[in-house]
């Protein structure tokens, strides 16, 4: 399933430094696949979709046109985000109340791609993104960690699925969604996120492409944990 090398890169510090980047398409496994592998090697996970469902939520909840760009531009400095990087646990608090579940209600899926296009947005959450990747030891999951946020990882991925089987499983995540539905949903966050002018979705270099049509998240699990750990040796 995987089709390429990780680009040769060895590791350049032990497990405690290693940075994992993740990215792919809606729907793809990333945030099962990331948890179980920092659970497995004890790293911390950092889901930045969170993030951008952070904003979104708030712009939302403030009352701000979320296909306004320079409405949504003019506000992004006022939430207060912090992520928890607990694999086991992750958490993402907006002016210190968490919103783990407000974040994934359908207003929140269909309006964040649009809110992920502007510019300010990405500026923003670009610098958290790399304060809490840091000194490393963390699995990072989005669409734009291995081309721009932290090209410099260790390890990168590419993780994809065929449109269908994605639908059917985030429709089956969801208690029994409209796969037809939840994958036009899908098809229009990967189009939106796929042609932004700034840090589009991209397979970025050097970054191992798994296509998780056919595999079980245990498999595509310990694909990963391989990766990780010949780059660490
Ligand atoms: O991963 P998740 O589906 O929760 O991400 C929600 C949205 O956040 C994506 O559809 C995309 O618009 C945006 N996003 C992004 N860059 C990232 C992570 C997420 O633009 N690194």
């Amino acid at each position: 399933m995987a089709d390429a090398d990780t680009g040769g890169d060895t590791n350049a510090g032990g497990p405690e430094t290693i940075v994992v980047a993740v990215d792919g398409t809606s729907g793809s496994g990333k945030s099962s696949t990331c948890r179980g592998v920092a659970s497995r090697l004890g790293l911390r996970y950092l889901d930045t979709g969170a993030m951008f469902r952070a904003v979104t939520w708030w712009m939302l909840h403030h009352g701000v046109d979320v296909h306004d760009p320079a409405a949504v531009a003019a506000r992004v400095d006022e939430p207060a985000l912090a992520s928890g990087t607990d694999p086991a646990g992750p958490t993402i608090a907006v002016d210190g109340t968490d919103v783990s579940a407000q974040i994934r209600t359908d207003e929140v899926t269909r309006s964040v791609s649009p809110v992920s296009t502007v510019p300010e947005v990405r500026a923003r959450l670009l610098q958290m993104q790399r304060d809490v990747i840091g000194a490393g030891g963390i699995v990072v999951e989005g669409r734009d960690i291995g081309s721009v946020v932290w090209p410099q990882a260790e390890v990168k991925v590419y993780l994809t699925a065929d449109p269908a089987a994605r639908a059917a499983r985030r429709a089956a995540e969801e208690g029994g969604s409209d796969v037809s539905t939840t994958e036009s949903v899908l098809r229009e966050r990967d189009r939106i996120d796929s042609g932004r002018a700034t840090a589009p979705l991209v397979r970025a270099d050097g970054a191992v492409h798994v296509d998780t049509t056919d595999h079980t998240l245990d498999e595509v699990v310990d694909l990963l944990v391989g990766l990780v750990e010949r780059a660490r040796a």
